[in-house]
């Protein structure tokens, strides 16, 4: 029988800051029965809740192993500091989040590597949950440390510390390590590890040994396996065999990306040079536009989510994106559901992505130039114009923006001052191109070579140039009145030792682990002088990895095949020594850089015949869904693809135009050569062409404002709020109960205002850790129901832990509910102690505050300390057979005793303890019969 530790996190979460982290209780969350399934797969990610709940390829991993009846995965993600303390000094284990269980337990764990800085939480991952750390160190009872992601393509400073290495895309591979791991008898896992090799794309470091020379460069790295001398990616020739997640994991929560995610394209062939993801995702490959848009649309309605996100690396850059826009927003819009696109190169927006982009309610833009001249941008191959993003600030100002973000990398090969200087000159010129109406800052980050990139051979700026640089650029931009943001140059550092690195760093990583380094992607927690001392204490020089490496050296990745000719990358090199921009394979022409195997590896697109390459899956009008969203007129002298667009764009600036008696200003600044489609494809100047839409104004184009349906009803729910749900938070508990009523298809009503927010007003706020049998929430409706049926399909869709009761209607005139509660009783139960007092310590304790005049109690909060007199603040404290005591309390505009806080000074425990009392709140008295007469209140 497997042991899990739910409980033991259940002791530990009330002494943490953000216990939500840890509870796994979400919608959406597997839990299935551990010692009956045949696989048990933990996905990890070393990272915080926040961060590693975001990532959609782990939520893409988790839904195609557990449906697999075979199989449970469950998720491992890194512990914050404050619990990773806990769980050292009280011996438990580093579990999964579903069902508590240890990940030493798991048959495989499989970490998720998406940032060099993230290594010393993996070790940390590993030790805390009970696992040797190093391979060489497990046994047969061991689970299979197995590492995935963009870093594992160079995962040799962790090589030491796992069993495999997945290369490239995980959706087909998982399933193989799963047979694999079935089918093992338990006993040998070097066989095992040889039965594992076999699968495409599976890499065993062990099976490798490197050679160094004297001068401690590379000489090779020999194969111990003649048969298996290098290994290549794995690639899923077709996106489309693997549907979006359809049920996927909605967080108590706030995450870093709040929303809903749907992967549109993998792979991009744009090429920019310093770009890892760019390369060893390649080839591009389209899903399906139909596919996109019926998945998006079931999510939305399973999820609650108010925002859905299209990724990709370039989303602007995907065939189907108008269309699927267009038939996103037609549909969701009613939902007041929001489509974004995180990842838009500034020569990929075009009009109608700018005016969905800008229904999301966002105050800034953030764009990418990477490098300040033209000259630089050609070395990197970023293709767009200065005069491109010029017109683009103006744009975003006409628009609406207010601020604008720049991103930019110092140290690209070949920078000189002037390119540094370059950055400042160009911010200025978008503040000055938006005539001083957009806010720009430029953040600035330090070039980081990475390996299977035409720039792998080039150097990392040390840390005193990045010093330098960083100098002048504030200099140049605050003359400039542009803010500066920069990435910590000692992040950087970090990141280049580690994405060039060699096996001879995982000492330097243990050691820096042993010395306390987490964290190390977060500068404030990021421990530089640690990592000094572990690189010193192994005679390990930075520079030695951050310096230019000779075409001919061996590099420490060499034996892994991300798909990528070395020859291509050196063509690349020396096109971009000349500023030569390689062409866009899905575009032009194929440049050979290895990826596609002209079978069933390659290029997978959606664009219609004419609009993107030859060979693709677009062509001859295959794409039957985008003919039906976007027809071809006869004599139509457009692209069928964008027709309907700027036909729909062209009646409504007509319209507009027809309304007002003064014409609209039109710009007179240079159109953008990728926006003047209109006038090439032989469109009338000003008649339903990009320059039409550029020369309108902002009011001209502003969305008809949604006037948000006014509520026809109010309900008042009562509800439990108990189990796992006593840690989600105030801000939180909003979120869900309204994802929920979206999931619910209940009809609620919004404010009214720029931003509608939807009409839930809750009762005062319960604190983080106190459970509660009496919460109580107005819900106003903007379409009748009845409030036993609202109550029916909340419970349905609200997660672990909170439990409609029952619900009411009342007067739209009636007051709040915080104007109508008088006060609360709670119990306080001191049995979760580690050492709970005696039930007679506890009895006389409260006769003695029950006999007391006064009773002064010590109170903290966030504006400092005060003293109460409890005695006056408490109703009635009473303490039964068992210990436990029943507090009553008045509800208070001011003052207002903390019942843990009162139990814990009367029974003189040390404040650090009062968190491990256990609260509940077992009523709320009102002081009208509106509430009293509809709920039993216990006297
Ligand atoms: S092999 Fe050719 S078509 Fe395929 S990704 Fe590379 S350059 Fe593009």
């Amino acid at each position: 029988m497997l042991r899990t530790h739910r409980e033991a996190y259940e002791r530990l979460l009330p002494l943490v800051e953000k216990p939500g982290r840890y509870l796994g209780n979400e919608r959406g969350a597997v839990r299935k029965p551990l010692d009956r399934v045949a696989v048990r797969f933990a996905l990890a990610f070393p990272e915080v809740y926040e961060i590693a709940q975001s990532h959609l390829g782990l939520q893409i991993l988790y839904d195609v192993l557990n449906r697999r009846p075979d199989v449970a995965a469950e998720r491992v993600y890194a512990p914050w500091p404050d619990l990773e303390a806990l769980l050292r000094a009280r011996g438990v284990p580093l579990a999964s989040l579903e069902s508590g269980l240890a990940l030493r337990d798991f048959h495989v764990v499989g970490m998720s590597l998406q940032y060099e800085l993230t290594y010393t939480n993996l070790l940390a991952m590993l030790e805390l949950g009970g696992i040797p750390l190093r391979a060489a160190d497990r046994g047969p009872s061991d689970p299979i440390v197995v590492a995935g992601g963009p870093c594992a393509f160079n995962p040799e400073p962790l090589a030491p510390f796992l069993d495999g290495v997945l290369l490239g895309d995980g959706e087909e591979a998982v399933g193989d390590i799963c047979d694999v791991v079935r089918a093992w008898d338990g006993r040998d896992r070097t066989a095992l590890l040889r039965a594992l090799a076999g699968i495409p794309g599976f890499y065993v470091p062990a099976f490798f040994a490197p050679r160094y020379r004297d001068d401690s460069t590379l000489a090779e790295v020999v194969p111990l396996d003649l048969a298996r001398p290098r290994v290549a990616k794995r690639v899923l020739p077709d996106l489309d065999r693997f549907a979006p997640p359809a049920d996927p994991i909605v967080p108590n929560l706030g995450v870093v990306h709040d929303r809903a995610s749907v992967e549109v394209m993998r792979g991009c062939v744009k090429g920019c040079r310093f770009c890892q993801a760019g390369y060893v995702y390649r080839p591009l490959r389209e899903r399906n536009p139909e596919q996109v848009v019926e998945r998006t649309a079931e999510l939305m309605a399973r999820t609650g989510y108010e925002e859905v996100s299209l990724l990709s690396l370039s989303t602007g850059d995907y065939s189907g994106v108008n269309p699927v826009l267009k038939e996103l927003m037609d549909r969701l819009a009613p939902e007041r559901v929001a489509v974004s696109l995180p990842s838009t190169r500034v020569d990929a927006l075009s009009p109608r992505i700018l005016e969905q982009i800008r229904r999301v309610r966002k105050t800034g833009f953030t764009l990418a130039p990477e490098a300040g001249t033209q000259r630089l941008r050609d070395v990197i191959q970023k293709e767009y114009r200065e005069d491109e993003l010029l017109e683009a600030a103006r744009l975003f100002a006409d628009l609406g923006w207010r601020t604008l973000k720049l991103y930019f990398m110092i140290g690209l090969p070949s920078e000189t001052e002037e390119d540094v200087v370059g950055i400042a000159e160009l911010a200025a010129r978008c503040a000055a191109a938006a005539g001083g109406r957009l806010a720009v800052t430029a953040s600035v980050s330090t070039f980081s070579p990475k390996p299977h990139t035409p720039f792998q051979w080039a150097a990392q700026l040390s840390l005193d140039e990045t010093r330098a640089r960083q100098s002048l650029l504030r200099r140049e931009l605050g003359r400039r009145r542009i803010a500066f943001r920069w990435h910590d140059a000692e992040l950087s550092w970090l990141e280049g030792l580690f994405a060039r690195g060699d096996r001879r760093l995982a000492d330097v990583l243990e050691t820096a682990y042993r010395l306390g380094c987490r964290f190390d992607g977060w500068s404030d927690r990021c421990r530089p002088d640690l990592w000094r001392e572990a690189l010193a204490r192994h005679g390990v020089d930075p520079a030695f990895y951050l310096r230019r490496r000779p075409l001919d050296e061996t590099l420490p990745w060499e034996h892994l095949d991300a798909g990528l000719s070395k020859r291509f990358l050196m063509q690349d090199l020396a096109r971009a020594v000349e500023g030569v921009l390689t062409p866009d394979c899905s575009i032009e022409r194929c440049t050979y850089c290895g990826a596609c195997d002209f079978d069933a590896v390659r290029n997978v697109d959606y664009h219609p015949a004419g609009a993107k390459g030859g060979a693709h899956r677009g062509d001859g009008g295959v794409s039957r869904w985008a003919e039906q969203i976007v027809p071809s007129e006869p004599g139509d002298p457009l692209p069928a693809w964008e027709t309907r667009m700027w036909r729909q764009i062209r009646t409504r600036v007509a319209t507009r135009r027809a309304a007002r008696t003064k014409a609209p200003a039109v710009s007179t600044t240079p159109l953008p050569a990728t926006l003047a489609s209109g006038a090439d494809a032989g469109g009338d100047a000003g008649e339903g062409n990009a320059e039409e839409w550029l020369g309108a104004t902002p009011a001209s184009l502003a969305p008809v404002p949604e006037t948000p349906p006014k509520p026809v009803q109010r309900v008042r729910l009562r509800y439990r709020k108990i189990g796992p749900a006593r840690f989600i938070g105030m801000r939180e508990l909003g979120t869900t109960f309204f994802r929920a009523a979206r999931r619910a298809g209940i009809a609620l009503a919004f404010s009214q205002g720029h931003h509608p927010l939807p009409r839930l007003s809750f009762g005062p706020a319960l604190p983080l850790g106190f459970s509660s049998e009496d919460e109580w929430v107005d819900v106003e409706l903007a379409a009748p129901l009845e409030p036993a049926d609202l109550a029916a399909r909340l419970a349905r869709e609200l997660p672990e832990g909170l439990e409609p009761v029952v619900a009411f209607d009342v007067a739209r005139s009636a007051p709040s509910i915080d104007a109508t509660i008088a006060g609360y009783v709670y119990t306080v139960d001191a049995g979760t102690l580690d050492a709970p007092p005696a039930p007679g310590t506890i009895a006389a304790a409260v006769a003695r505050f029950v006999g007391a005049a006064t009773f002064p109690l010590l109170t903290r909060t966030k504006s400092g300390e005060r003293t109460l007199d409890a005695r006056a603040l408490v109703e009635a404290l009473d303490a039964d057979a068992s210990g436990r005591v029943t507090c009553a309390v008045p509800a208070g505009r001011g003052a207002s005793v903390r019942p843990h806080v009162l139990v814990g000074t009367l029974l003189g425990l040390p404040p650090d303890v009062w968190p491990l009392l256990r609260v509940h709140k077992v009523a709320t008295r009102f002081v009208d019969a509106g509430g009293e007469s509809a709920v039993a209140v216990p006297a």
